[in-house]
Parts: structure tokens; sequence; C-alpha cells
């Protein structure tokens, strides 16, 4: 059984940006807007901004509390957007509940939108066409998979979980890569059935032991995208890793597999829209 080490192809790639950054005259510049007192999203946002540091980037936090309005926020989005020393925009989710997420990604210049999630950048990947940005996490995975040289072409391949930010990106990432691709969610029937014939599962759901060893086909591939906590200090994915590990080929931990490759991601994006602003 072979681990995919997410944290070291991460440390690869920021390593690179790091290195192609100190070339450049002007840095790339990343505006994060934090719009929630959810302690996650808080140190979603501060590792966003340590990492952008250390690569030499220029990093703008904008925080709020719960009195922000919507239109206050639409009114920094068009401030950035008009301003050229910034690169890629990105709305740290969830928001405050009594803001509007969609509204604000779709207000985003899709060239600054960081995250790939504007509806330009959603209608490109889909299309085939080039995404000013691809989403983080999807992006981060087909790059595990390449690092280790897992063929995706006629590989029956399953993604459980069809979000806006995972699943369903990820699904169609796949299938332009030639995978035969099914995407399970909440009310699939029988999962188990279905798990239990594809070559590489990849479980993005964020409920803690979700994909048990009975789920998984001898020698299968085991992509864990999932991220919850059983306590408070403890990151559970939604692998069974102690027992999954027995009979998968190939196996991401939680920490250390998809998650930091999210974030090397976010700055390689960063990176492109900075190059793509700056292109004679
Ligand atoms: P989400 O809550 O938007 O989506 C969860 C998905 O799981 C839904 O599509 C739902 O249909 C599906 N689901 C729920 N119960 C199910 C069940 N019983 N059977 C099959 N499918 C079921 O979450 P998300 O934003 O897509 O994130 C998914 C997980 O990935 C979360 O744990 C999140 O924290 C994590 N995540 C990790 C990273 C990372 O960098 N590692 C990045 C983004 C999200």
């Amino acid at each position: 059984m072979i681990i995919l080490d997410g944290k070291k192809l991460a440390k690869k790639i920021l390593e690179d940006l790091k290195t192609k950054t100190e070339a450049l005259a002007k840095k790339p510049s990343l505006a994060v807007i934090l719009a929630n007192d959810n302690p996650s999203s808080k140190i979603y946002v501060s590792s966003k901004e340590k990492c952008a540091l250390e690569l030499g980037y220029q990093s703008l936090i904008y925080k709020f509390d719960n009195t922000v309005t919507q239109e206050k926020l639409i009114a920094l989005i068009n401030e950035l957007n008009q301003n050229s020393d910034v690169n890629g925009i990105l709305v740290q989710l969830p928001l405050f509940n009594h803001l509007n997420a969609q509204q604000l990604i779709e207000i985003i210049n899709p060239k600054k939108d960081v995250d790939g999630f504007h509806p330009i950048n959603v209608g490109k990947l889909n299309c085939g066409l080039k995404p000013y940005a691809i989403c983080c996490t999807p992006k981060g995975v087909i790059k595990i998979l390449d690092e280790y040289k897992i063929d995706l072409e006629g590989k029956n391949v399953i993604v459980i979980g069809r979000s806006n930010i995972v699943g369903k990106p990820l699904a169609t990432l796949l299938l332009q890569r030639n995978a035969t691709v099914t995407v399970a969610h909440s009310k699939t029937k029988n999962l188990k059935e279905i798990t239990k014939t594809k070559d590489i599962v990849i479980s993005a759901v964020g409920i803690a032991n979700f994909v048990k060893q009975d789920m998984i086909k001898k020698d299968a591939v085991v992509i864990d995208v999932g991220i919850s906590k059983q306590t408070n200090t403890k990151i559970m994915g939604d692998v069974d890793f102690e027992n999954v590990k027995n009979i998968a080929s190939h196996i991401t931990p939680v920490p250390g597999g998809v998650g930091p490759m999210t974030i090397a991601c976010l700055m390689e994006n960063t990176y492109e829209l900075y190059l793509e602003q700056n292109k004679k």
C-alpha cells in the first residue's frame, strides 16, 4: 500500500512558486474576505495568509463581524476588482447567514476568481475550455493522482459528494481525463454495492469514518477529501484509514493528504492569475 503524500507534493509546489515569485519585480497579491466567526474559517484564512506571506505574495485580509451588510461586501469586491494591484479575490465560505454567497461570487471579476467558483469559470471548465482558475481542492486531487502516475483513462471512479466546490468540478476534471465517473450523494441508494466495484473511490462528504473497508475493492485507490473534527483537536477524514489501508493500493491520509494540496493550488492559482493579468 502506498500513502499518497499530499503534504510532500504541496511543499514541492510551494517551493517552486517561491522561486518563481522571487524572480518577479511586482509580487502576486491575494485578497481574502472573511465574514463569519466560525473558528474553522478563521484557521483556514490564517493558514492561507501565512502561506501567501511565506511565498512573498501580498496578502490582504478583510475581516467583518456580523453587522456587515451585503452592500458593504459588494462595494469591497467592486473596489478589489478595480484595483490592479490585486490579482486574486476569495470569499471564505460559509458566510454569516444573512449574507448571499452566490451573489458575491458572481460579482468577482472571473479573471480574479482565484477559487474558480464564478459561473464563467465553472462554465468554461464544463465546456472543456481553460478557466481562469480551477477550483483548488479538485485540482489538488488530480495533481496527487498525476504525481503518483495513477492513470485515469477508462478507470471506474466514484466521487461521493456533489457540492459545487468539490464533487461536481472533480467529476468534470475526471471526465476530461477519460475516467468513467459516478457521482454519489445523500440520496444515493446501495452506496456500498457501487463503491465496491470502483477502481478509484474519492470521498467528499464530511462524516468521519464514513468509508469503511467493506466498501472498497481490493487494490482500489482511495482519496479522502473529508475534514471533520472528532474531538476539539483531532481532524478526521471520511475514510476509516486504519482498516481501509489494508485493502487499498494507494490512500491519502488525513491530515497530510488533500488538505495541503488545496492551499498549494490556491497559491498556484494566485500566481497564474497574476501572470494572466500582467501578460504583455
Ligand atoms: P458539502 O456539505 O457541500 O457536501 C457534502 C456532500 O456529501 C453532499 O453533496 C451530500 O450529498 C453528500 N453526502 C452527505 N451524506 C451522504 C451520504 N450518506 N451518502 C453519500 N453522500 C452523502 O461539503 P463540501 O464542501 O463538498 O465538503 C465535503 C467535505 O470535504 C467536508 O468534510 C469538507 O470539510 C471537506 N473539504 C475538504 C477540503 C480539503 O482541502 N481537504 C476542501 C473542501 C472541503
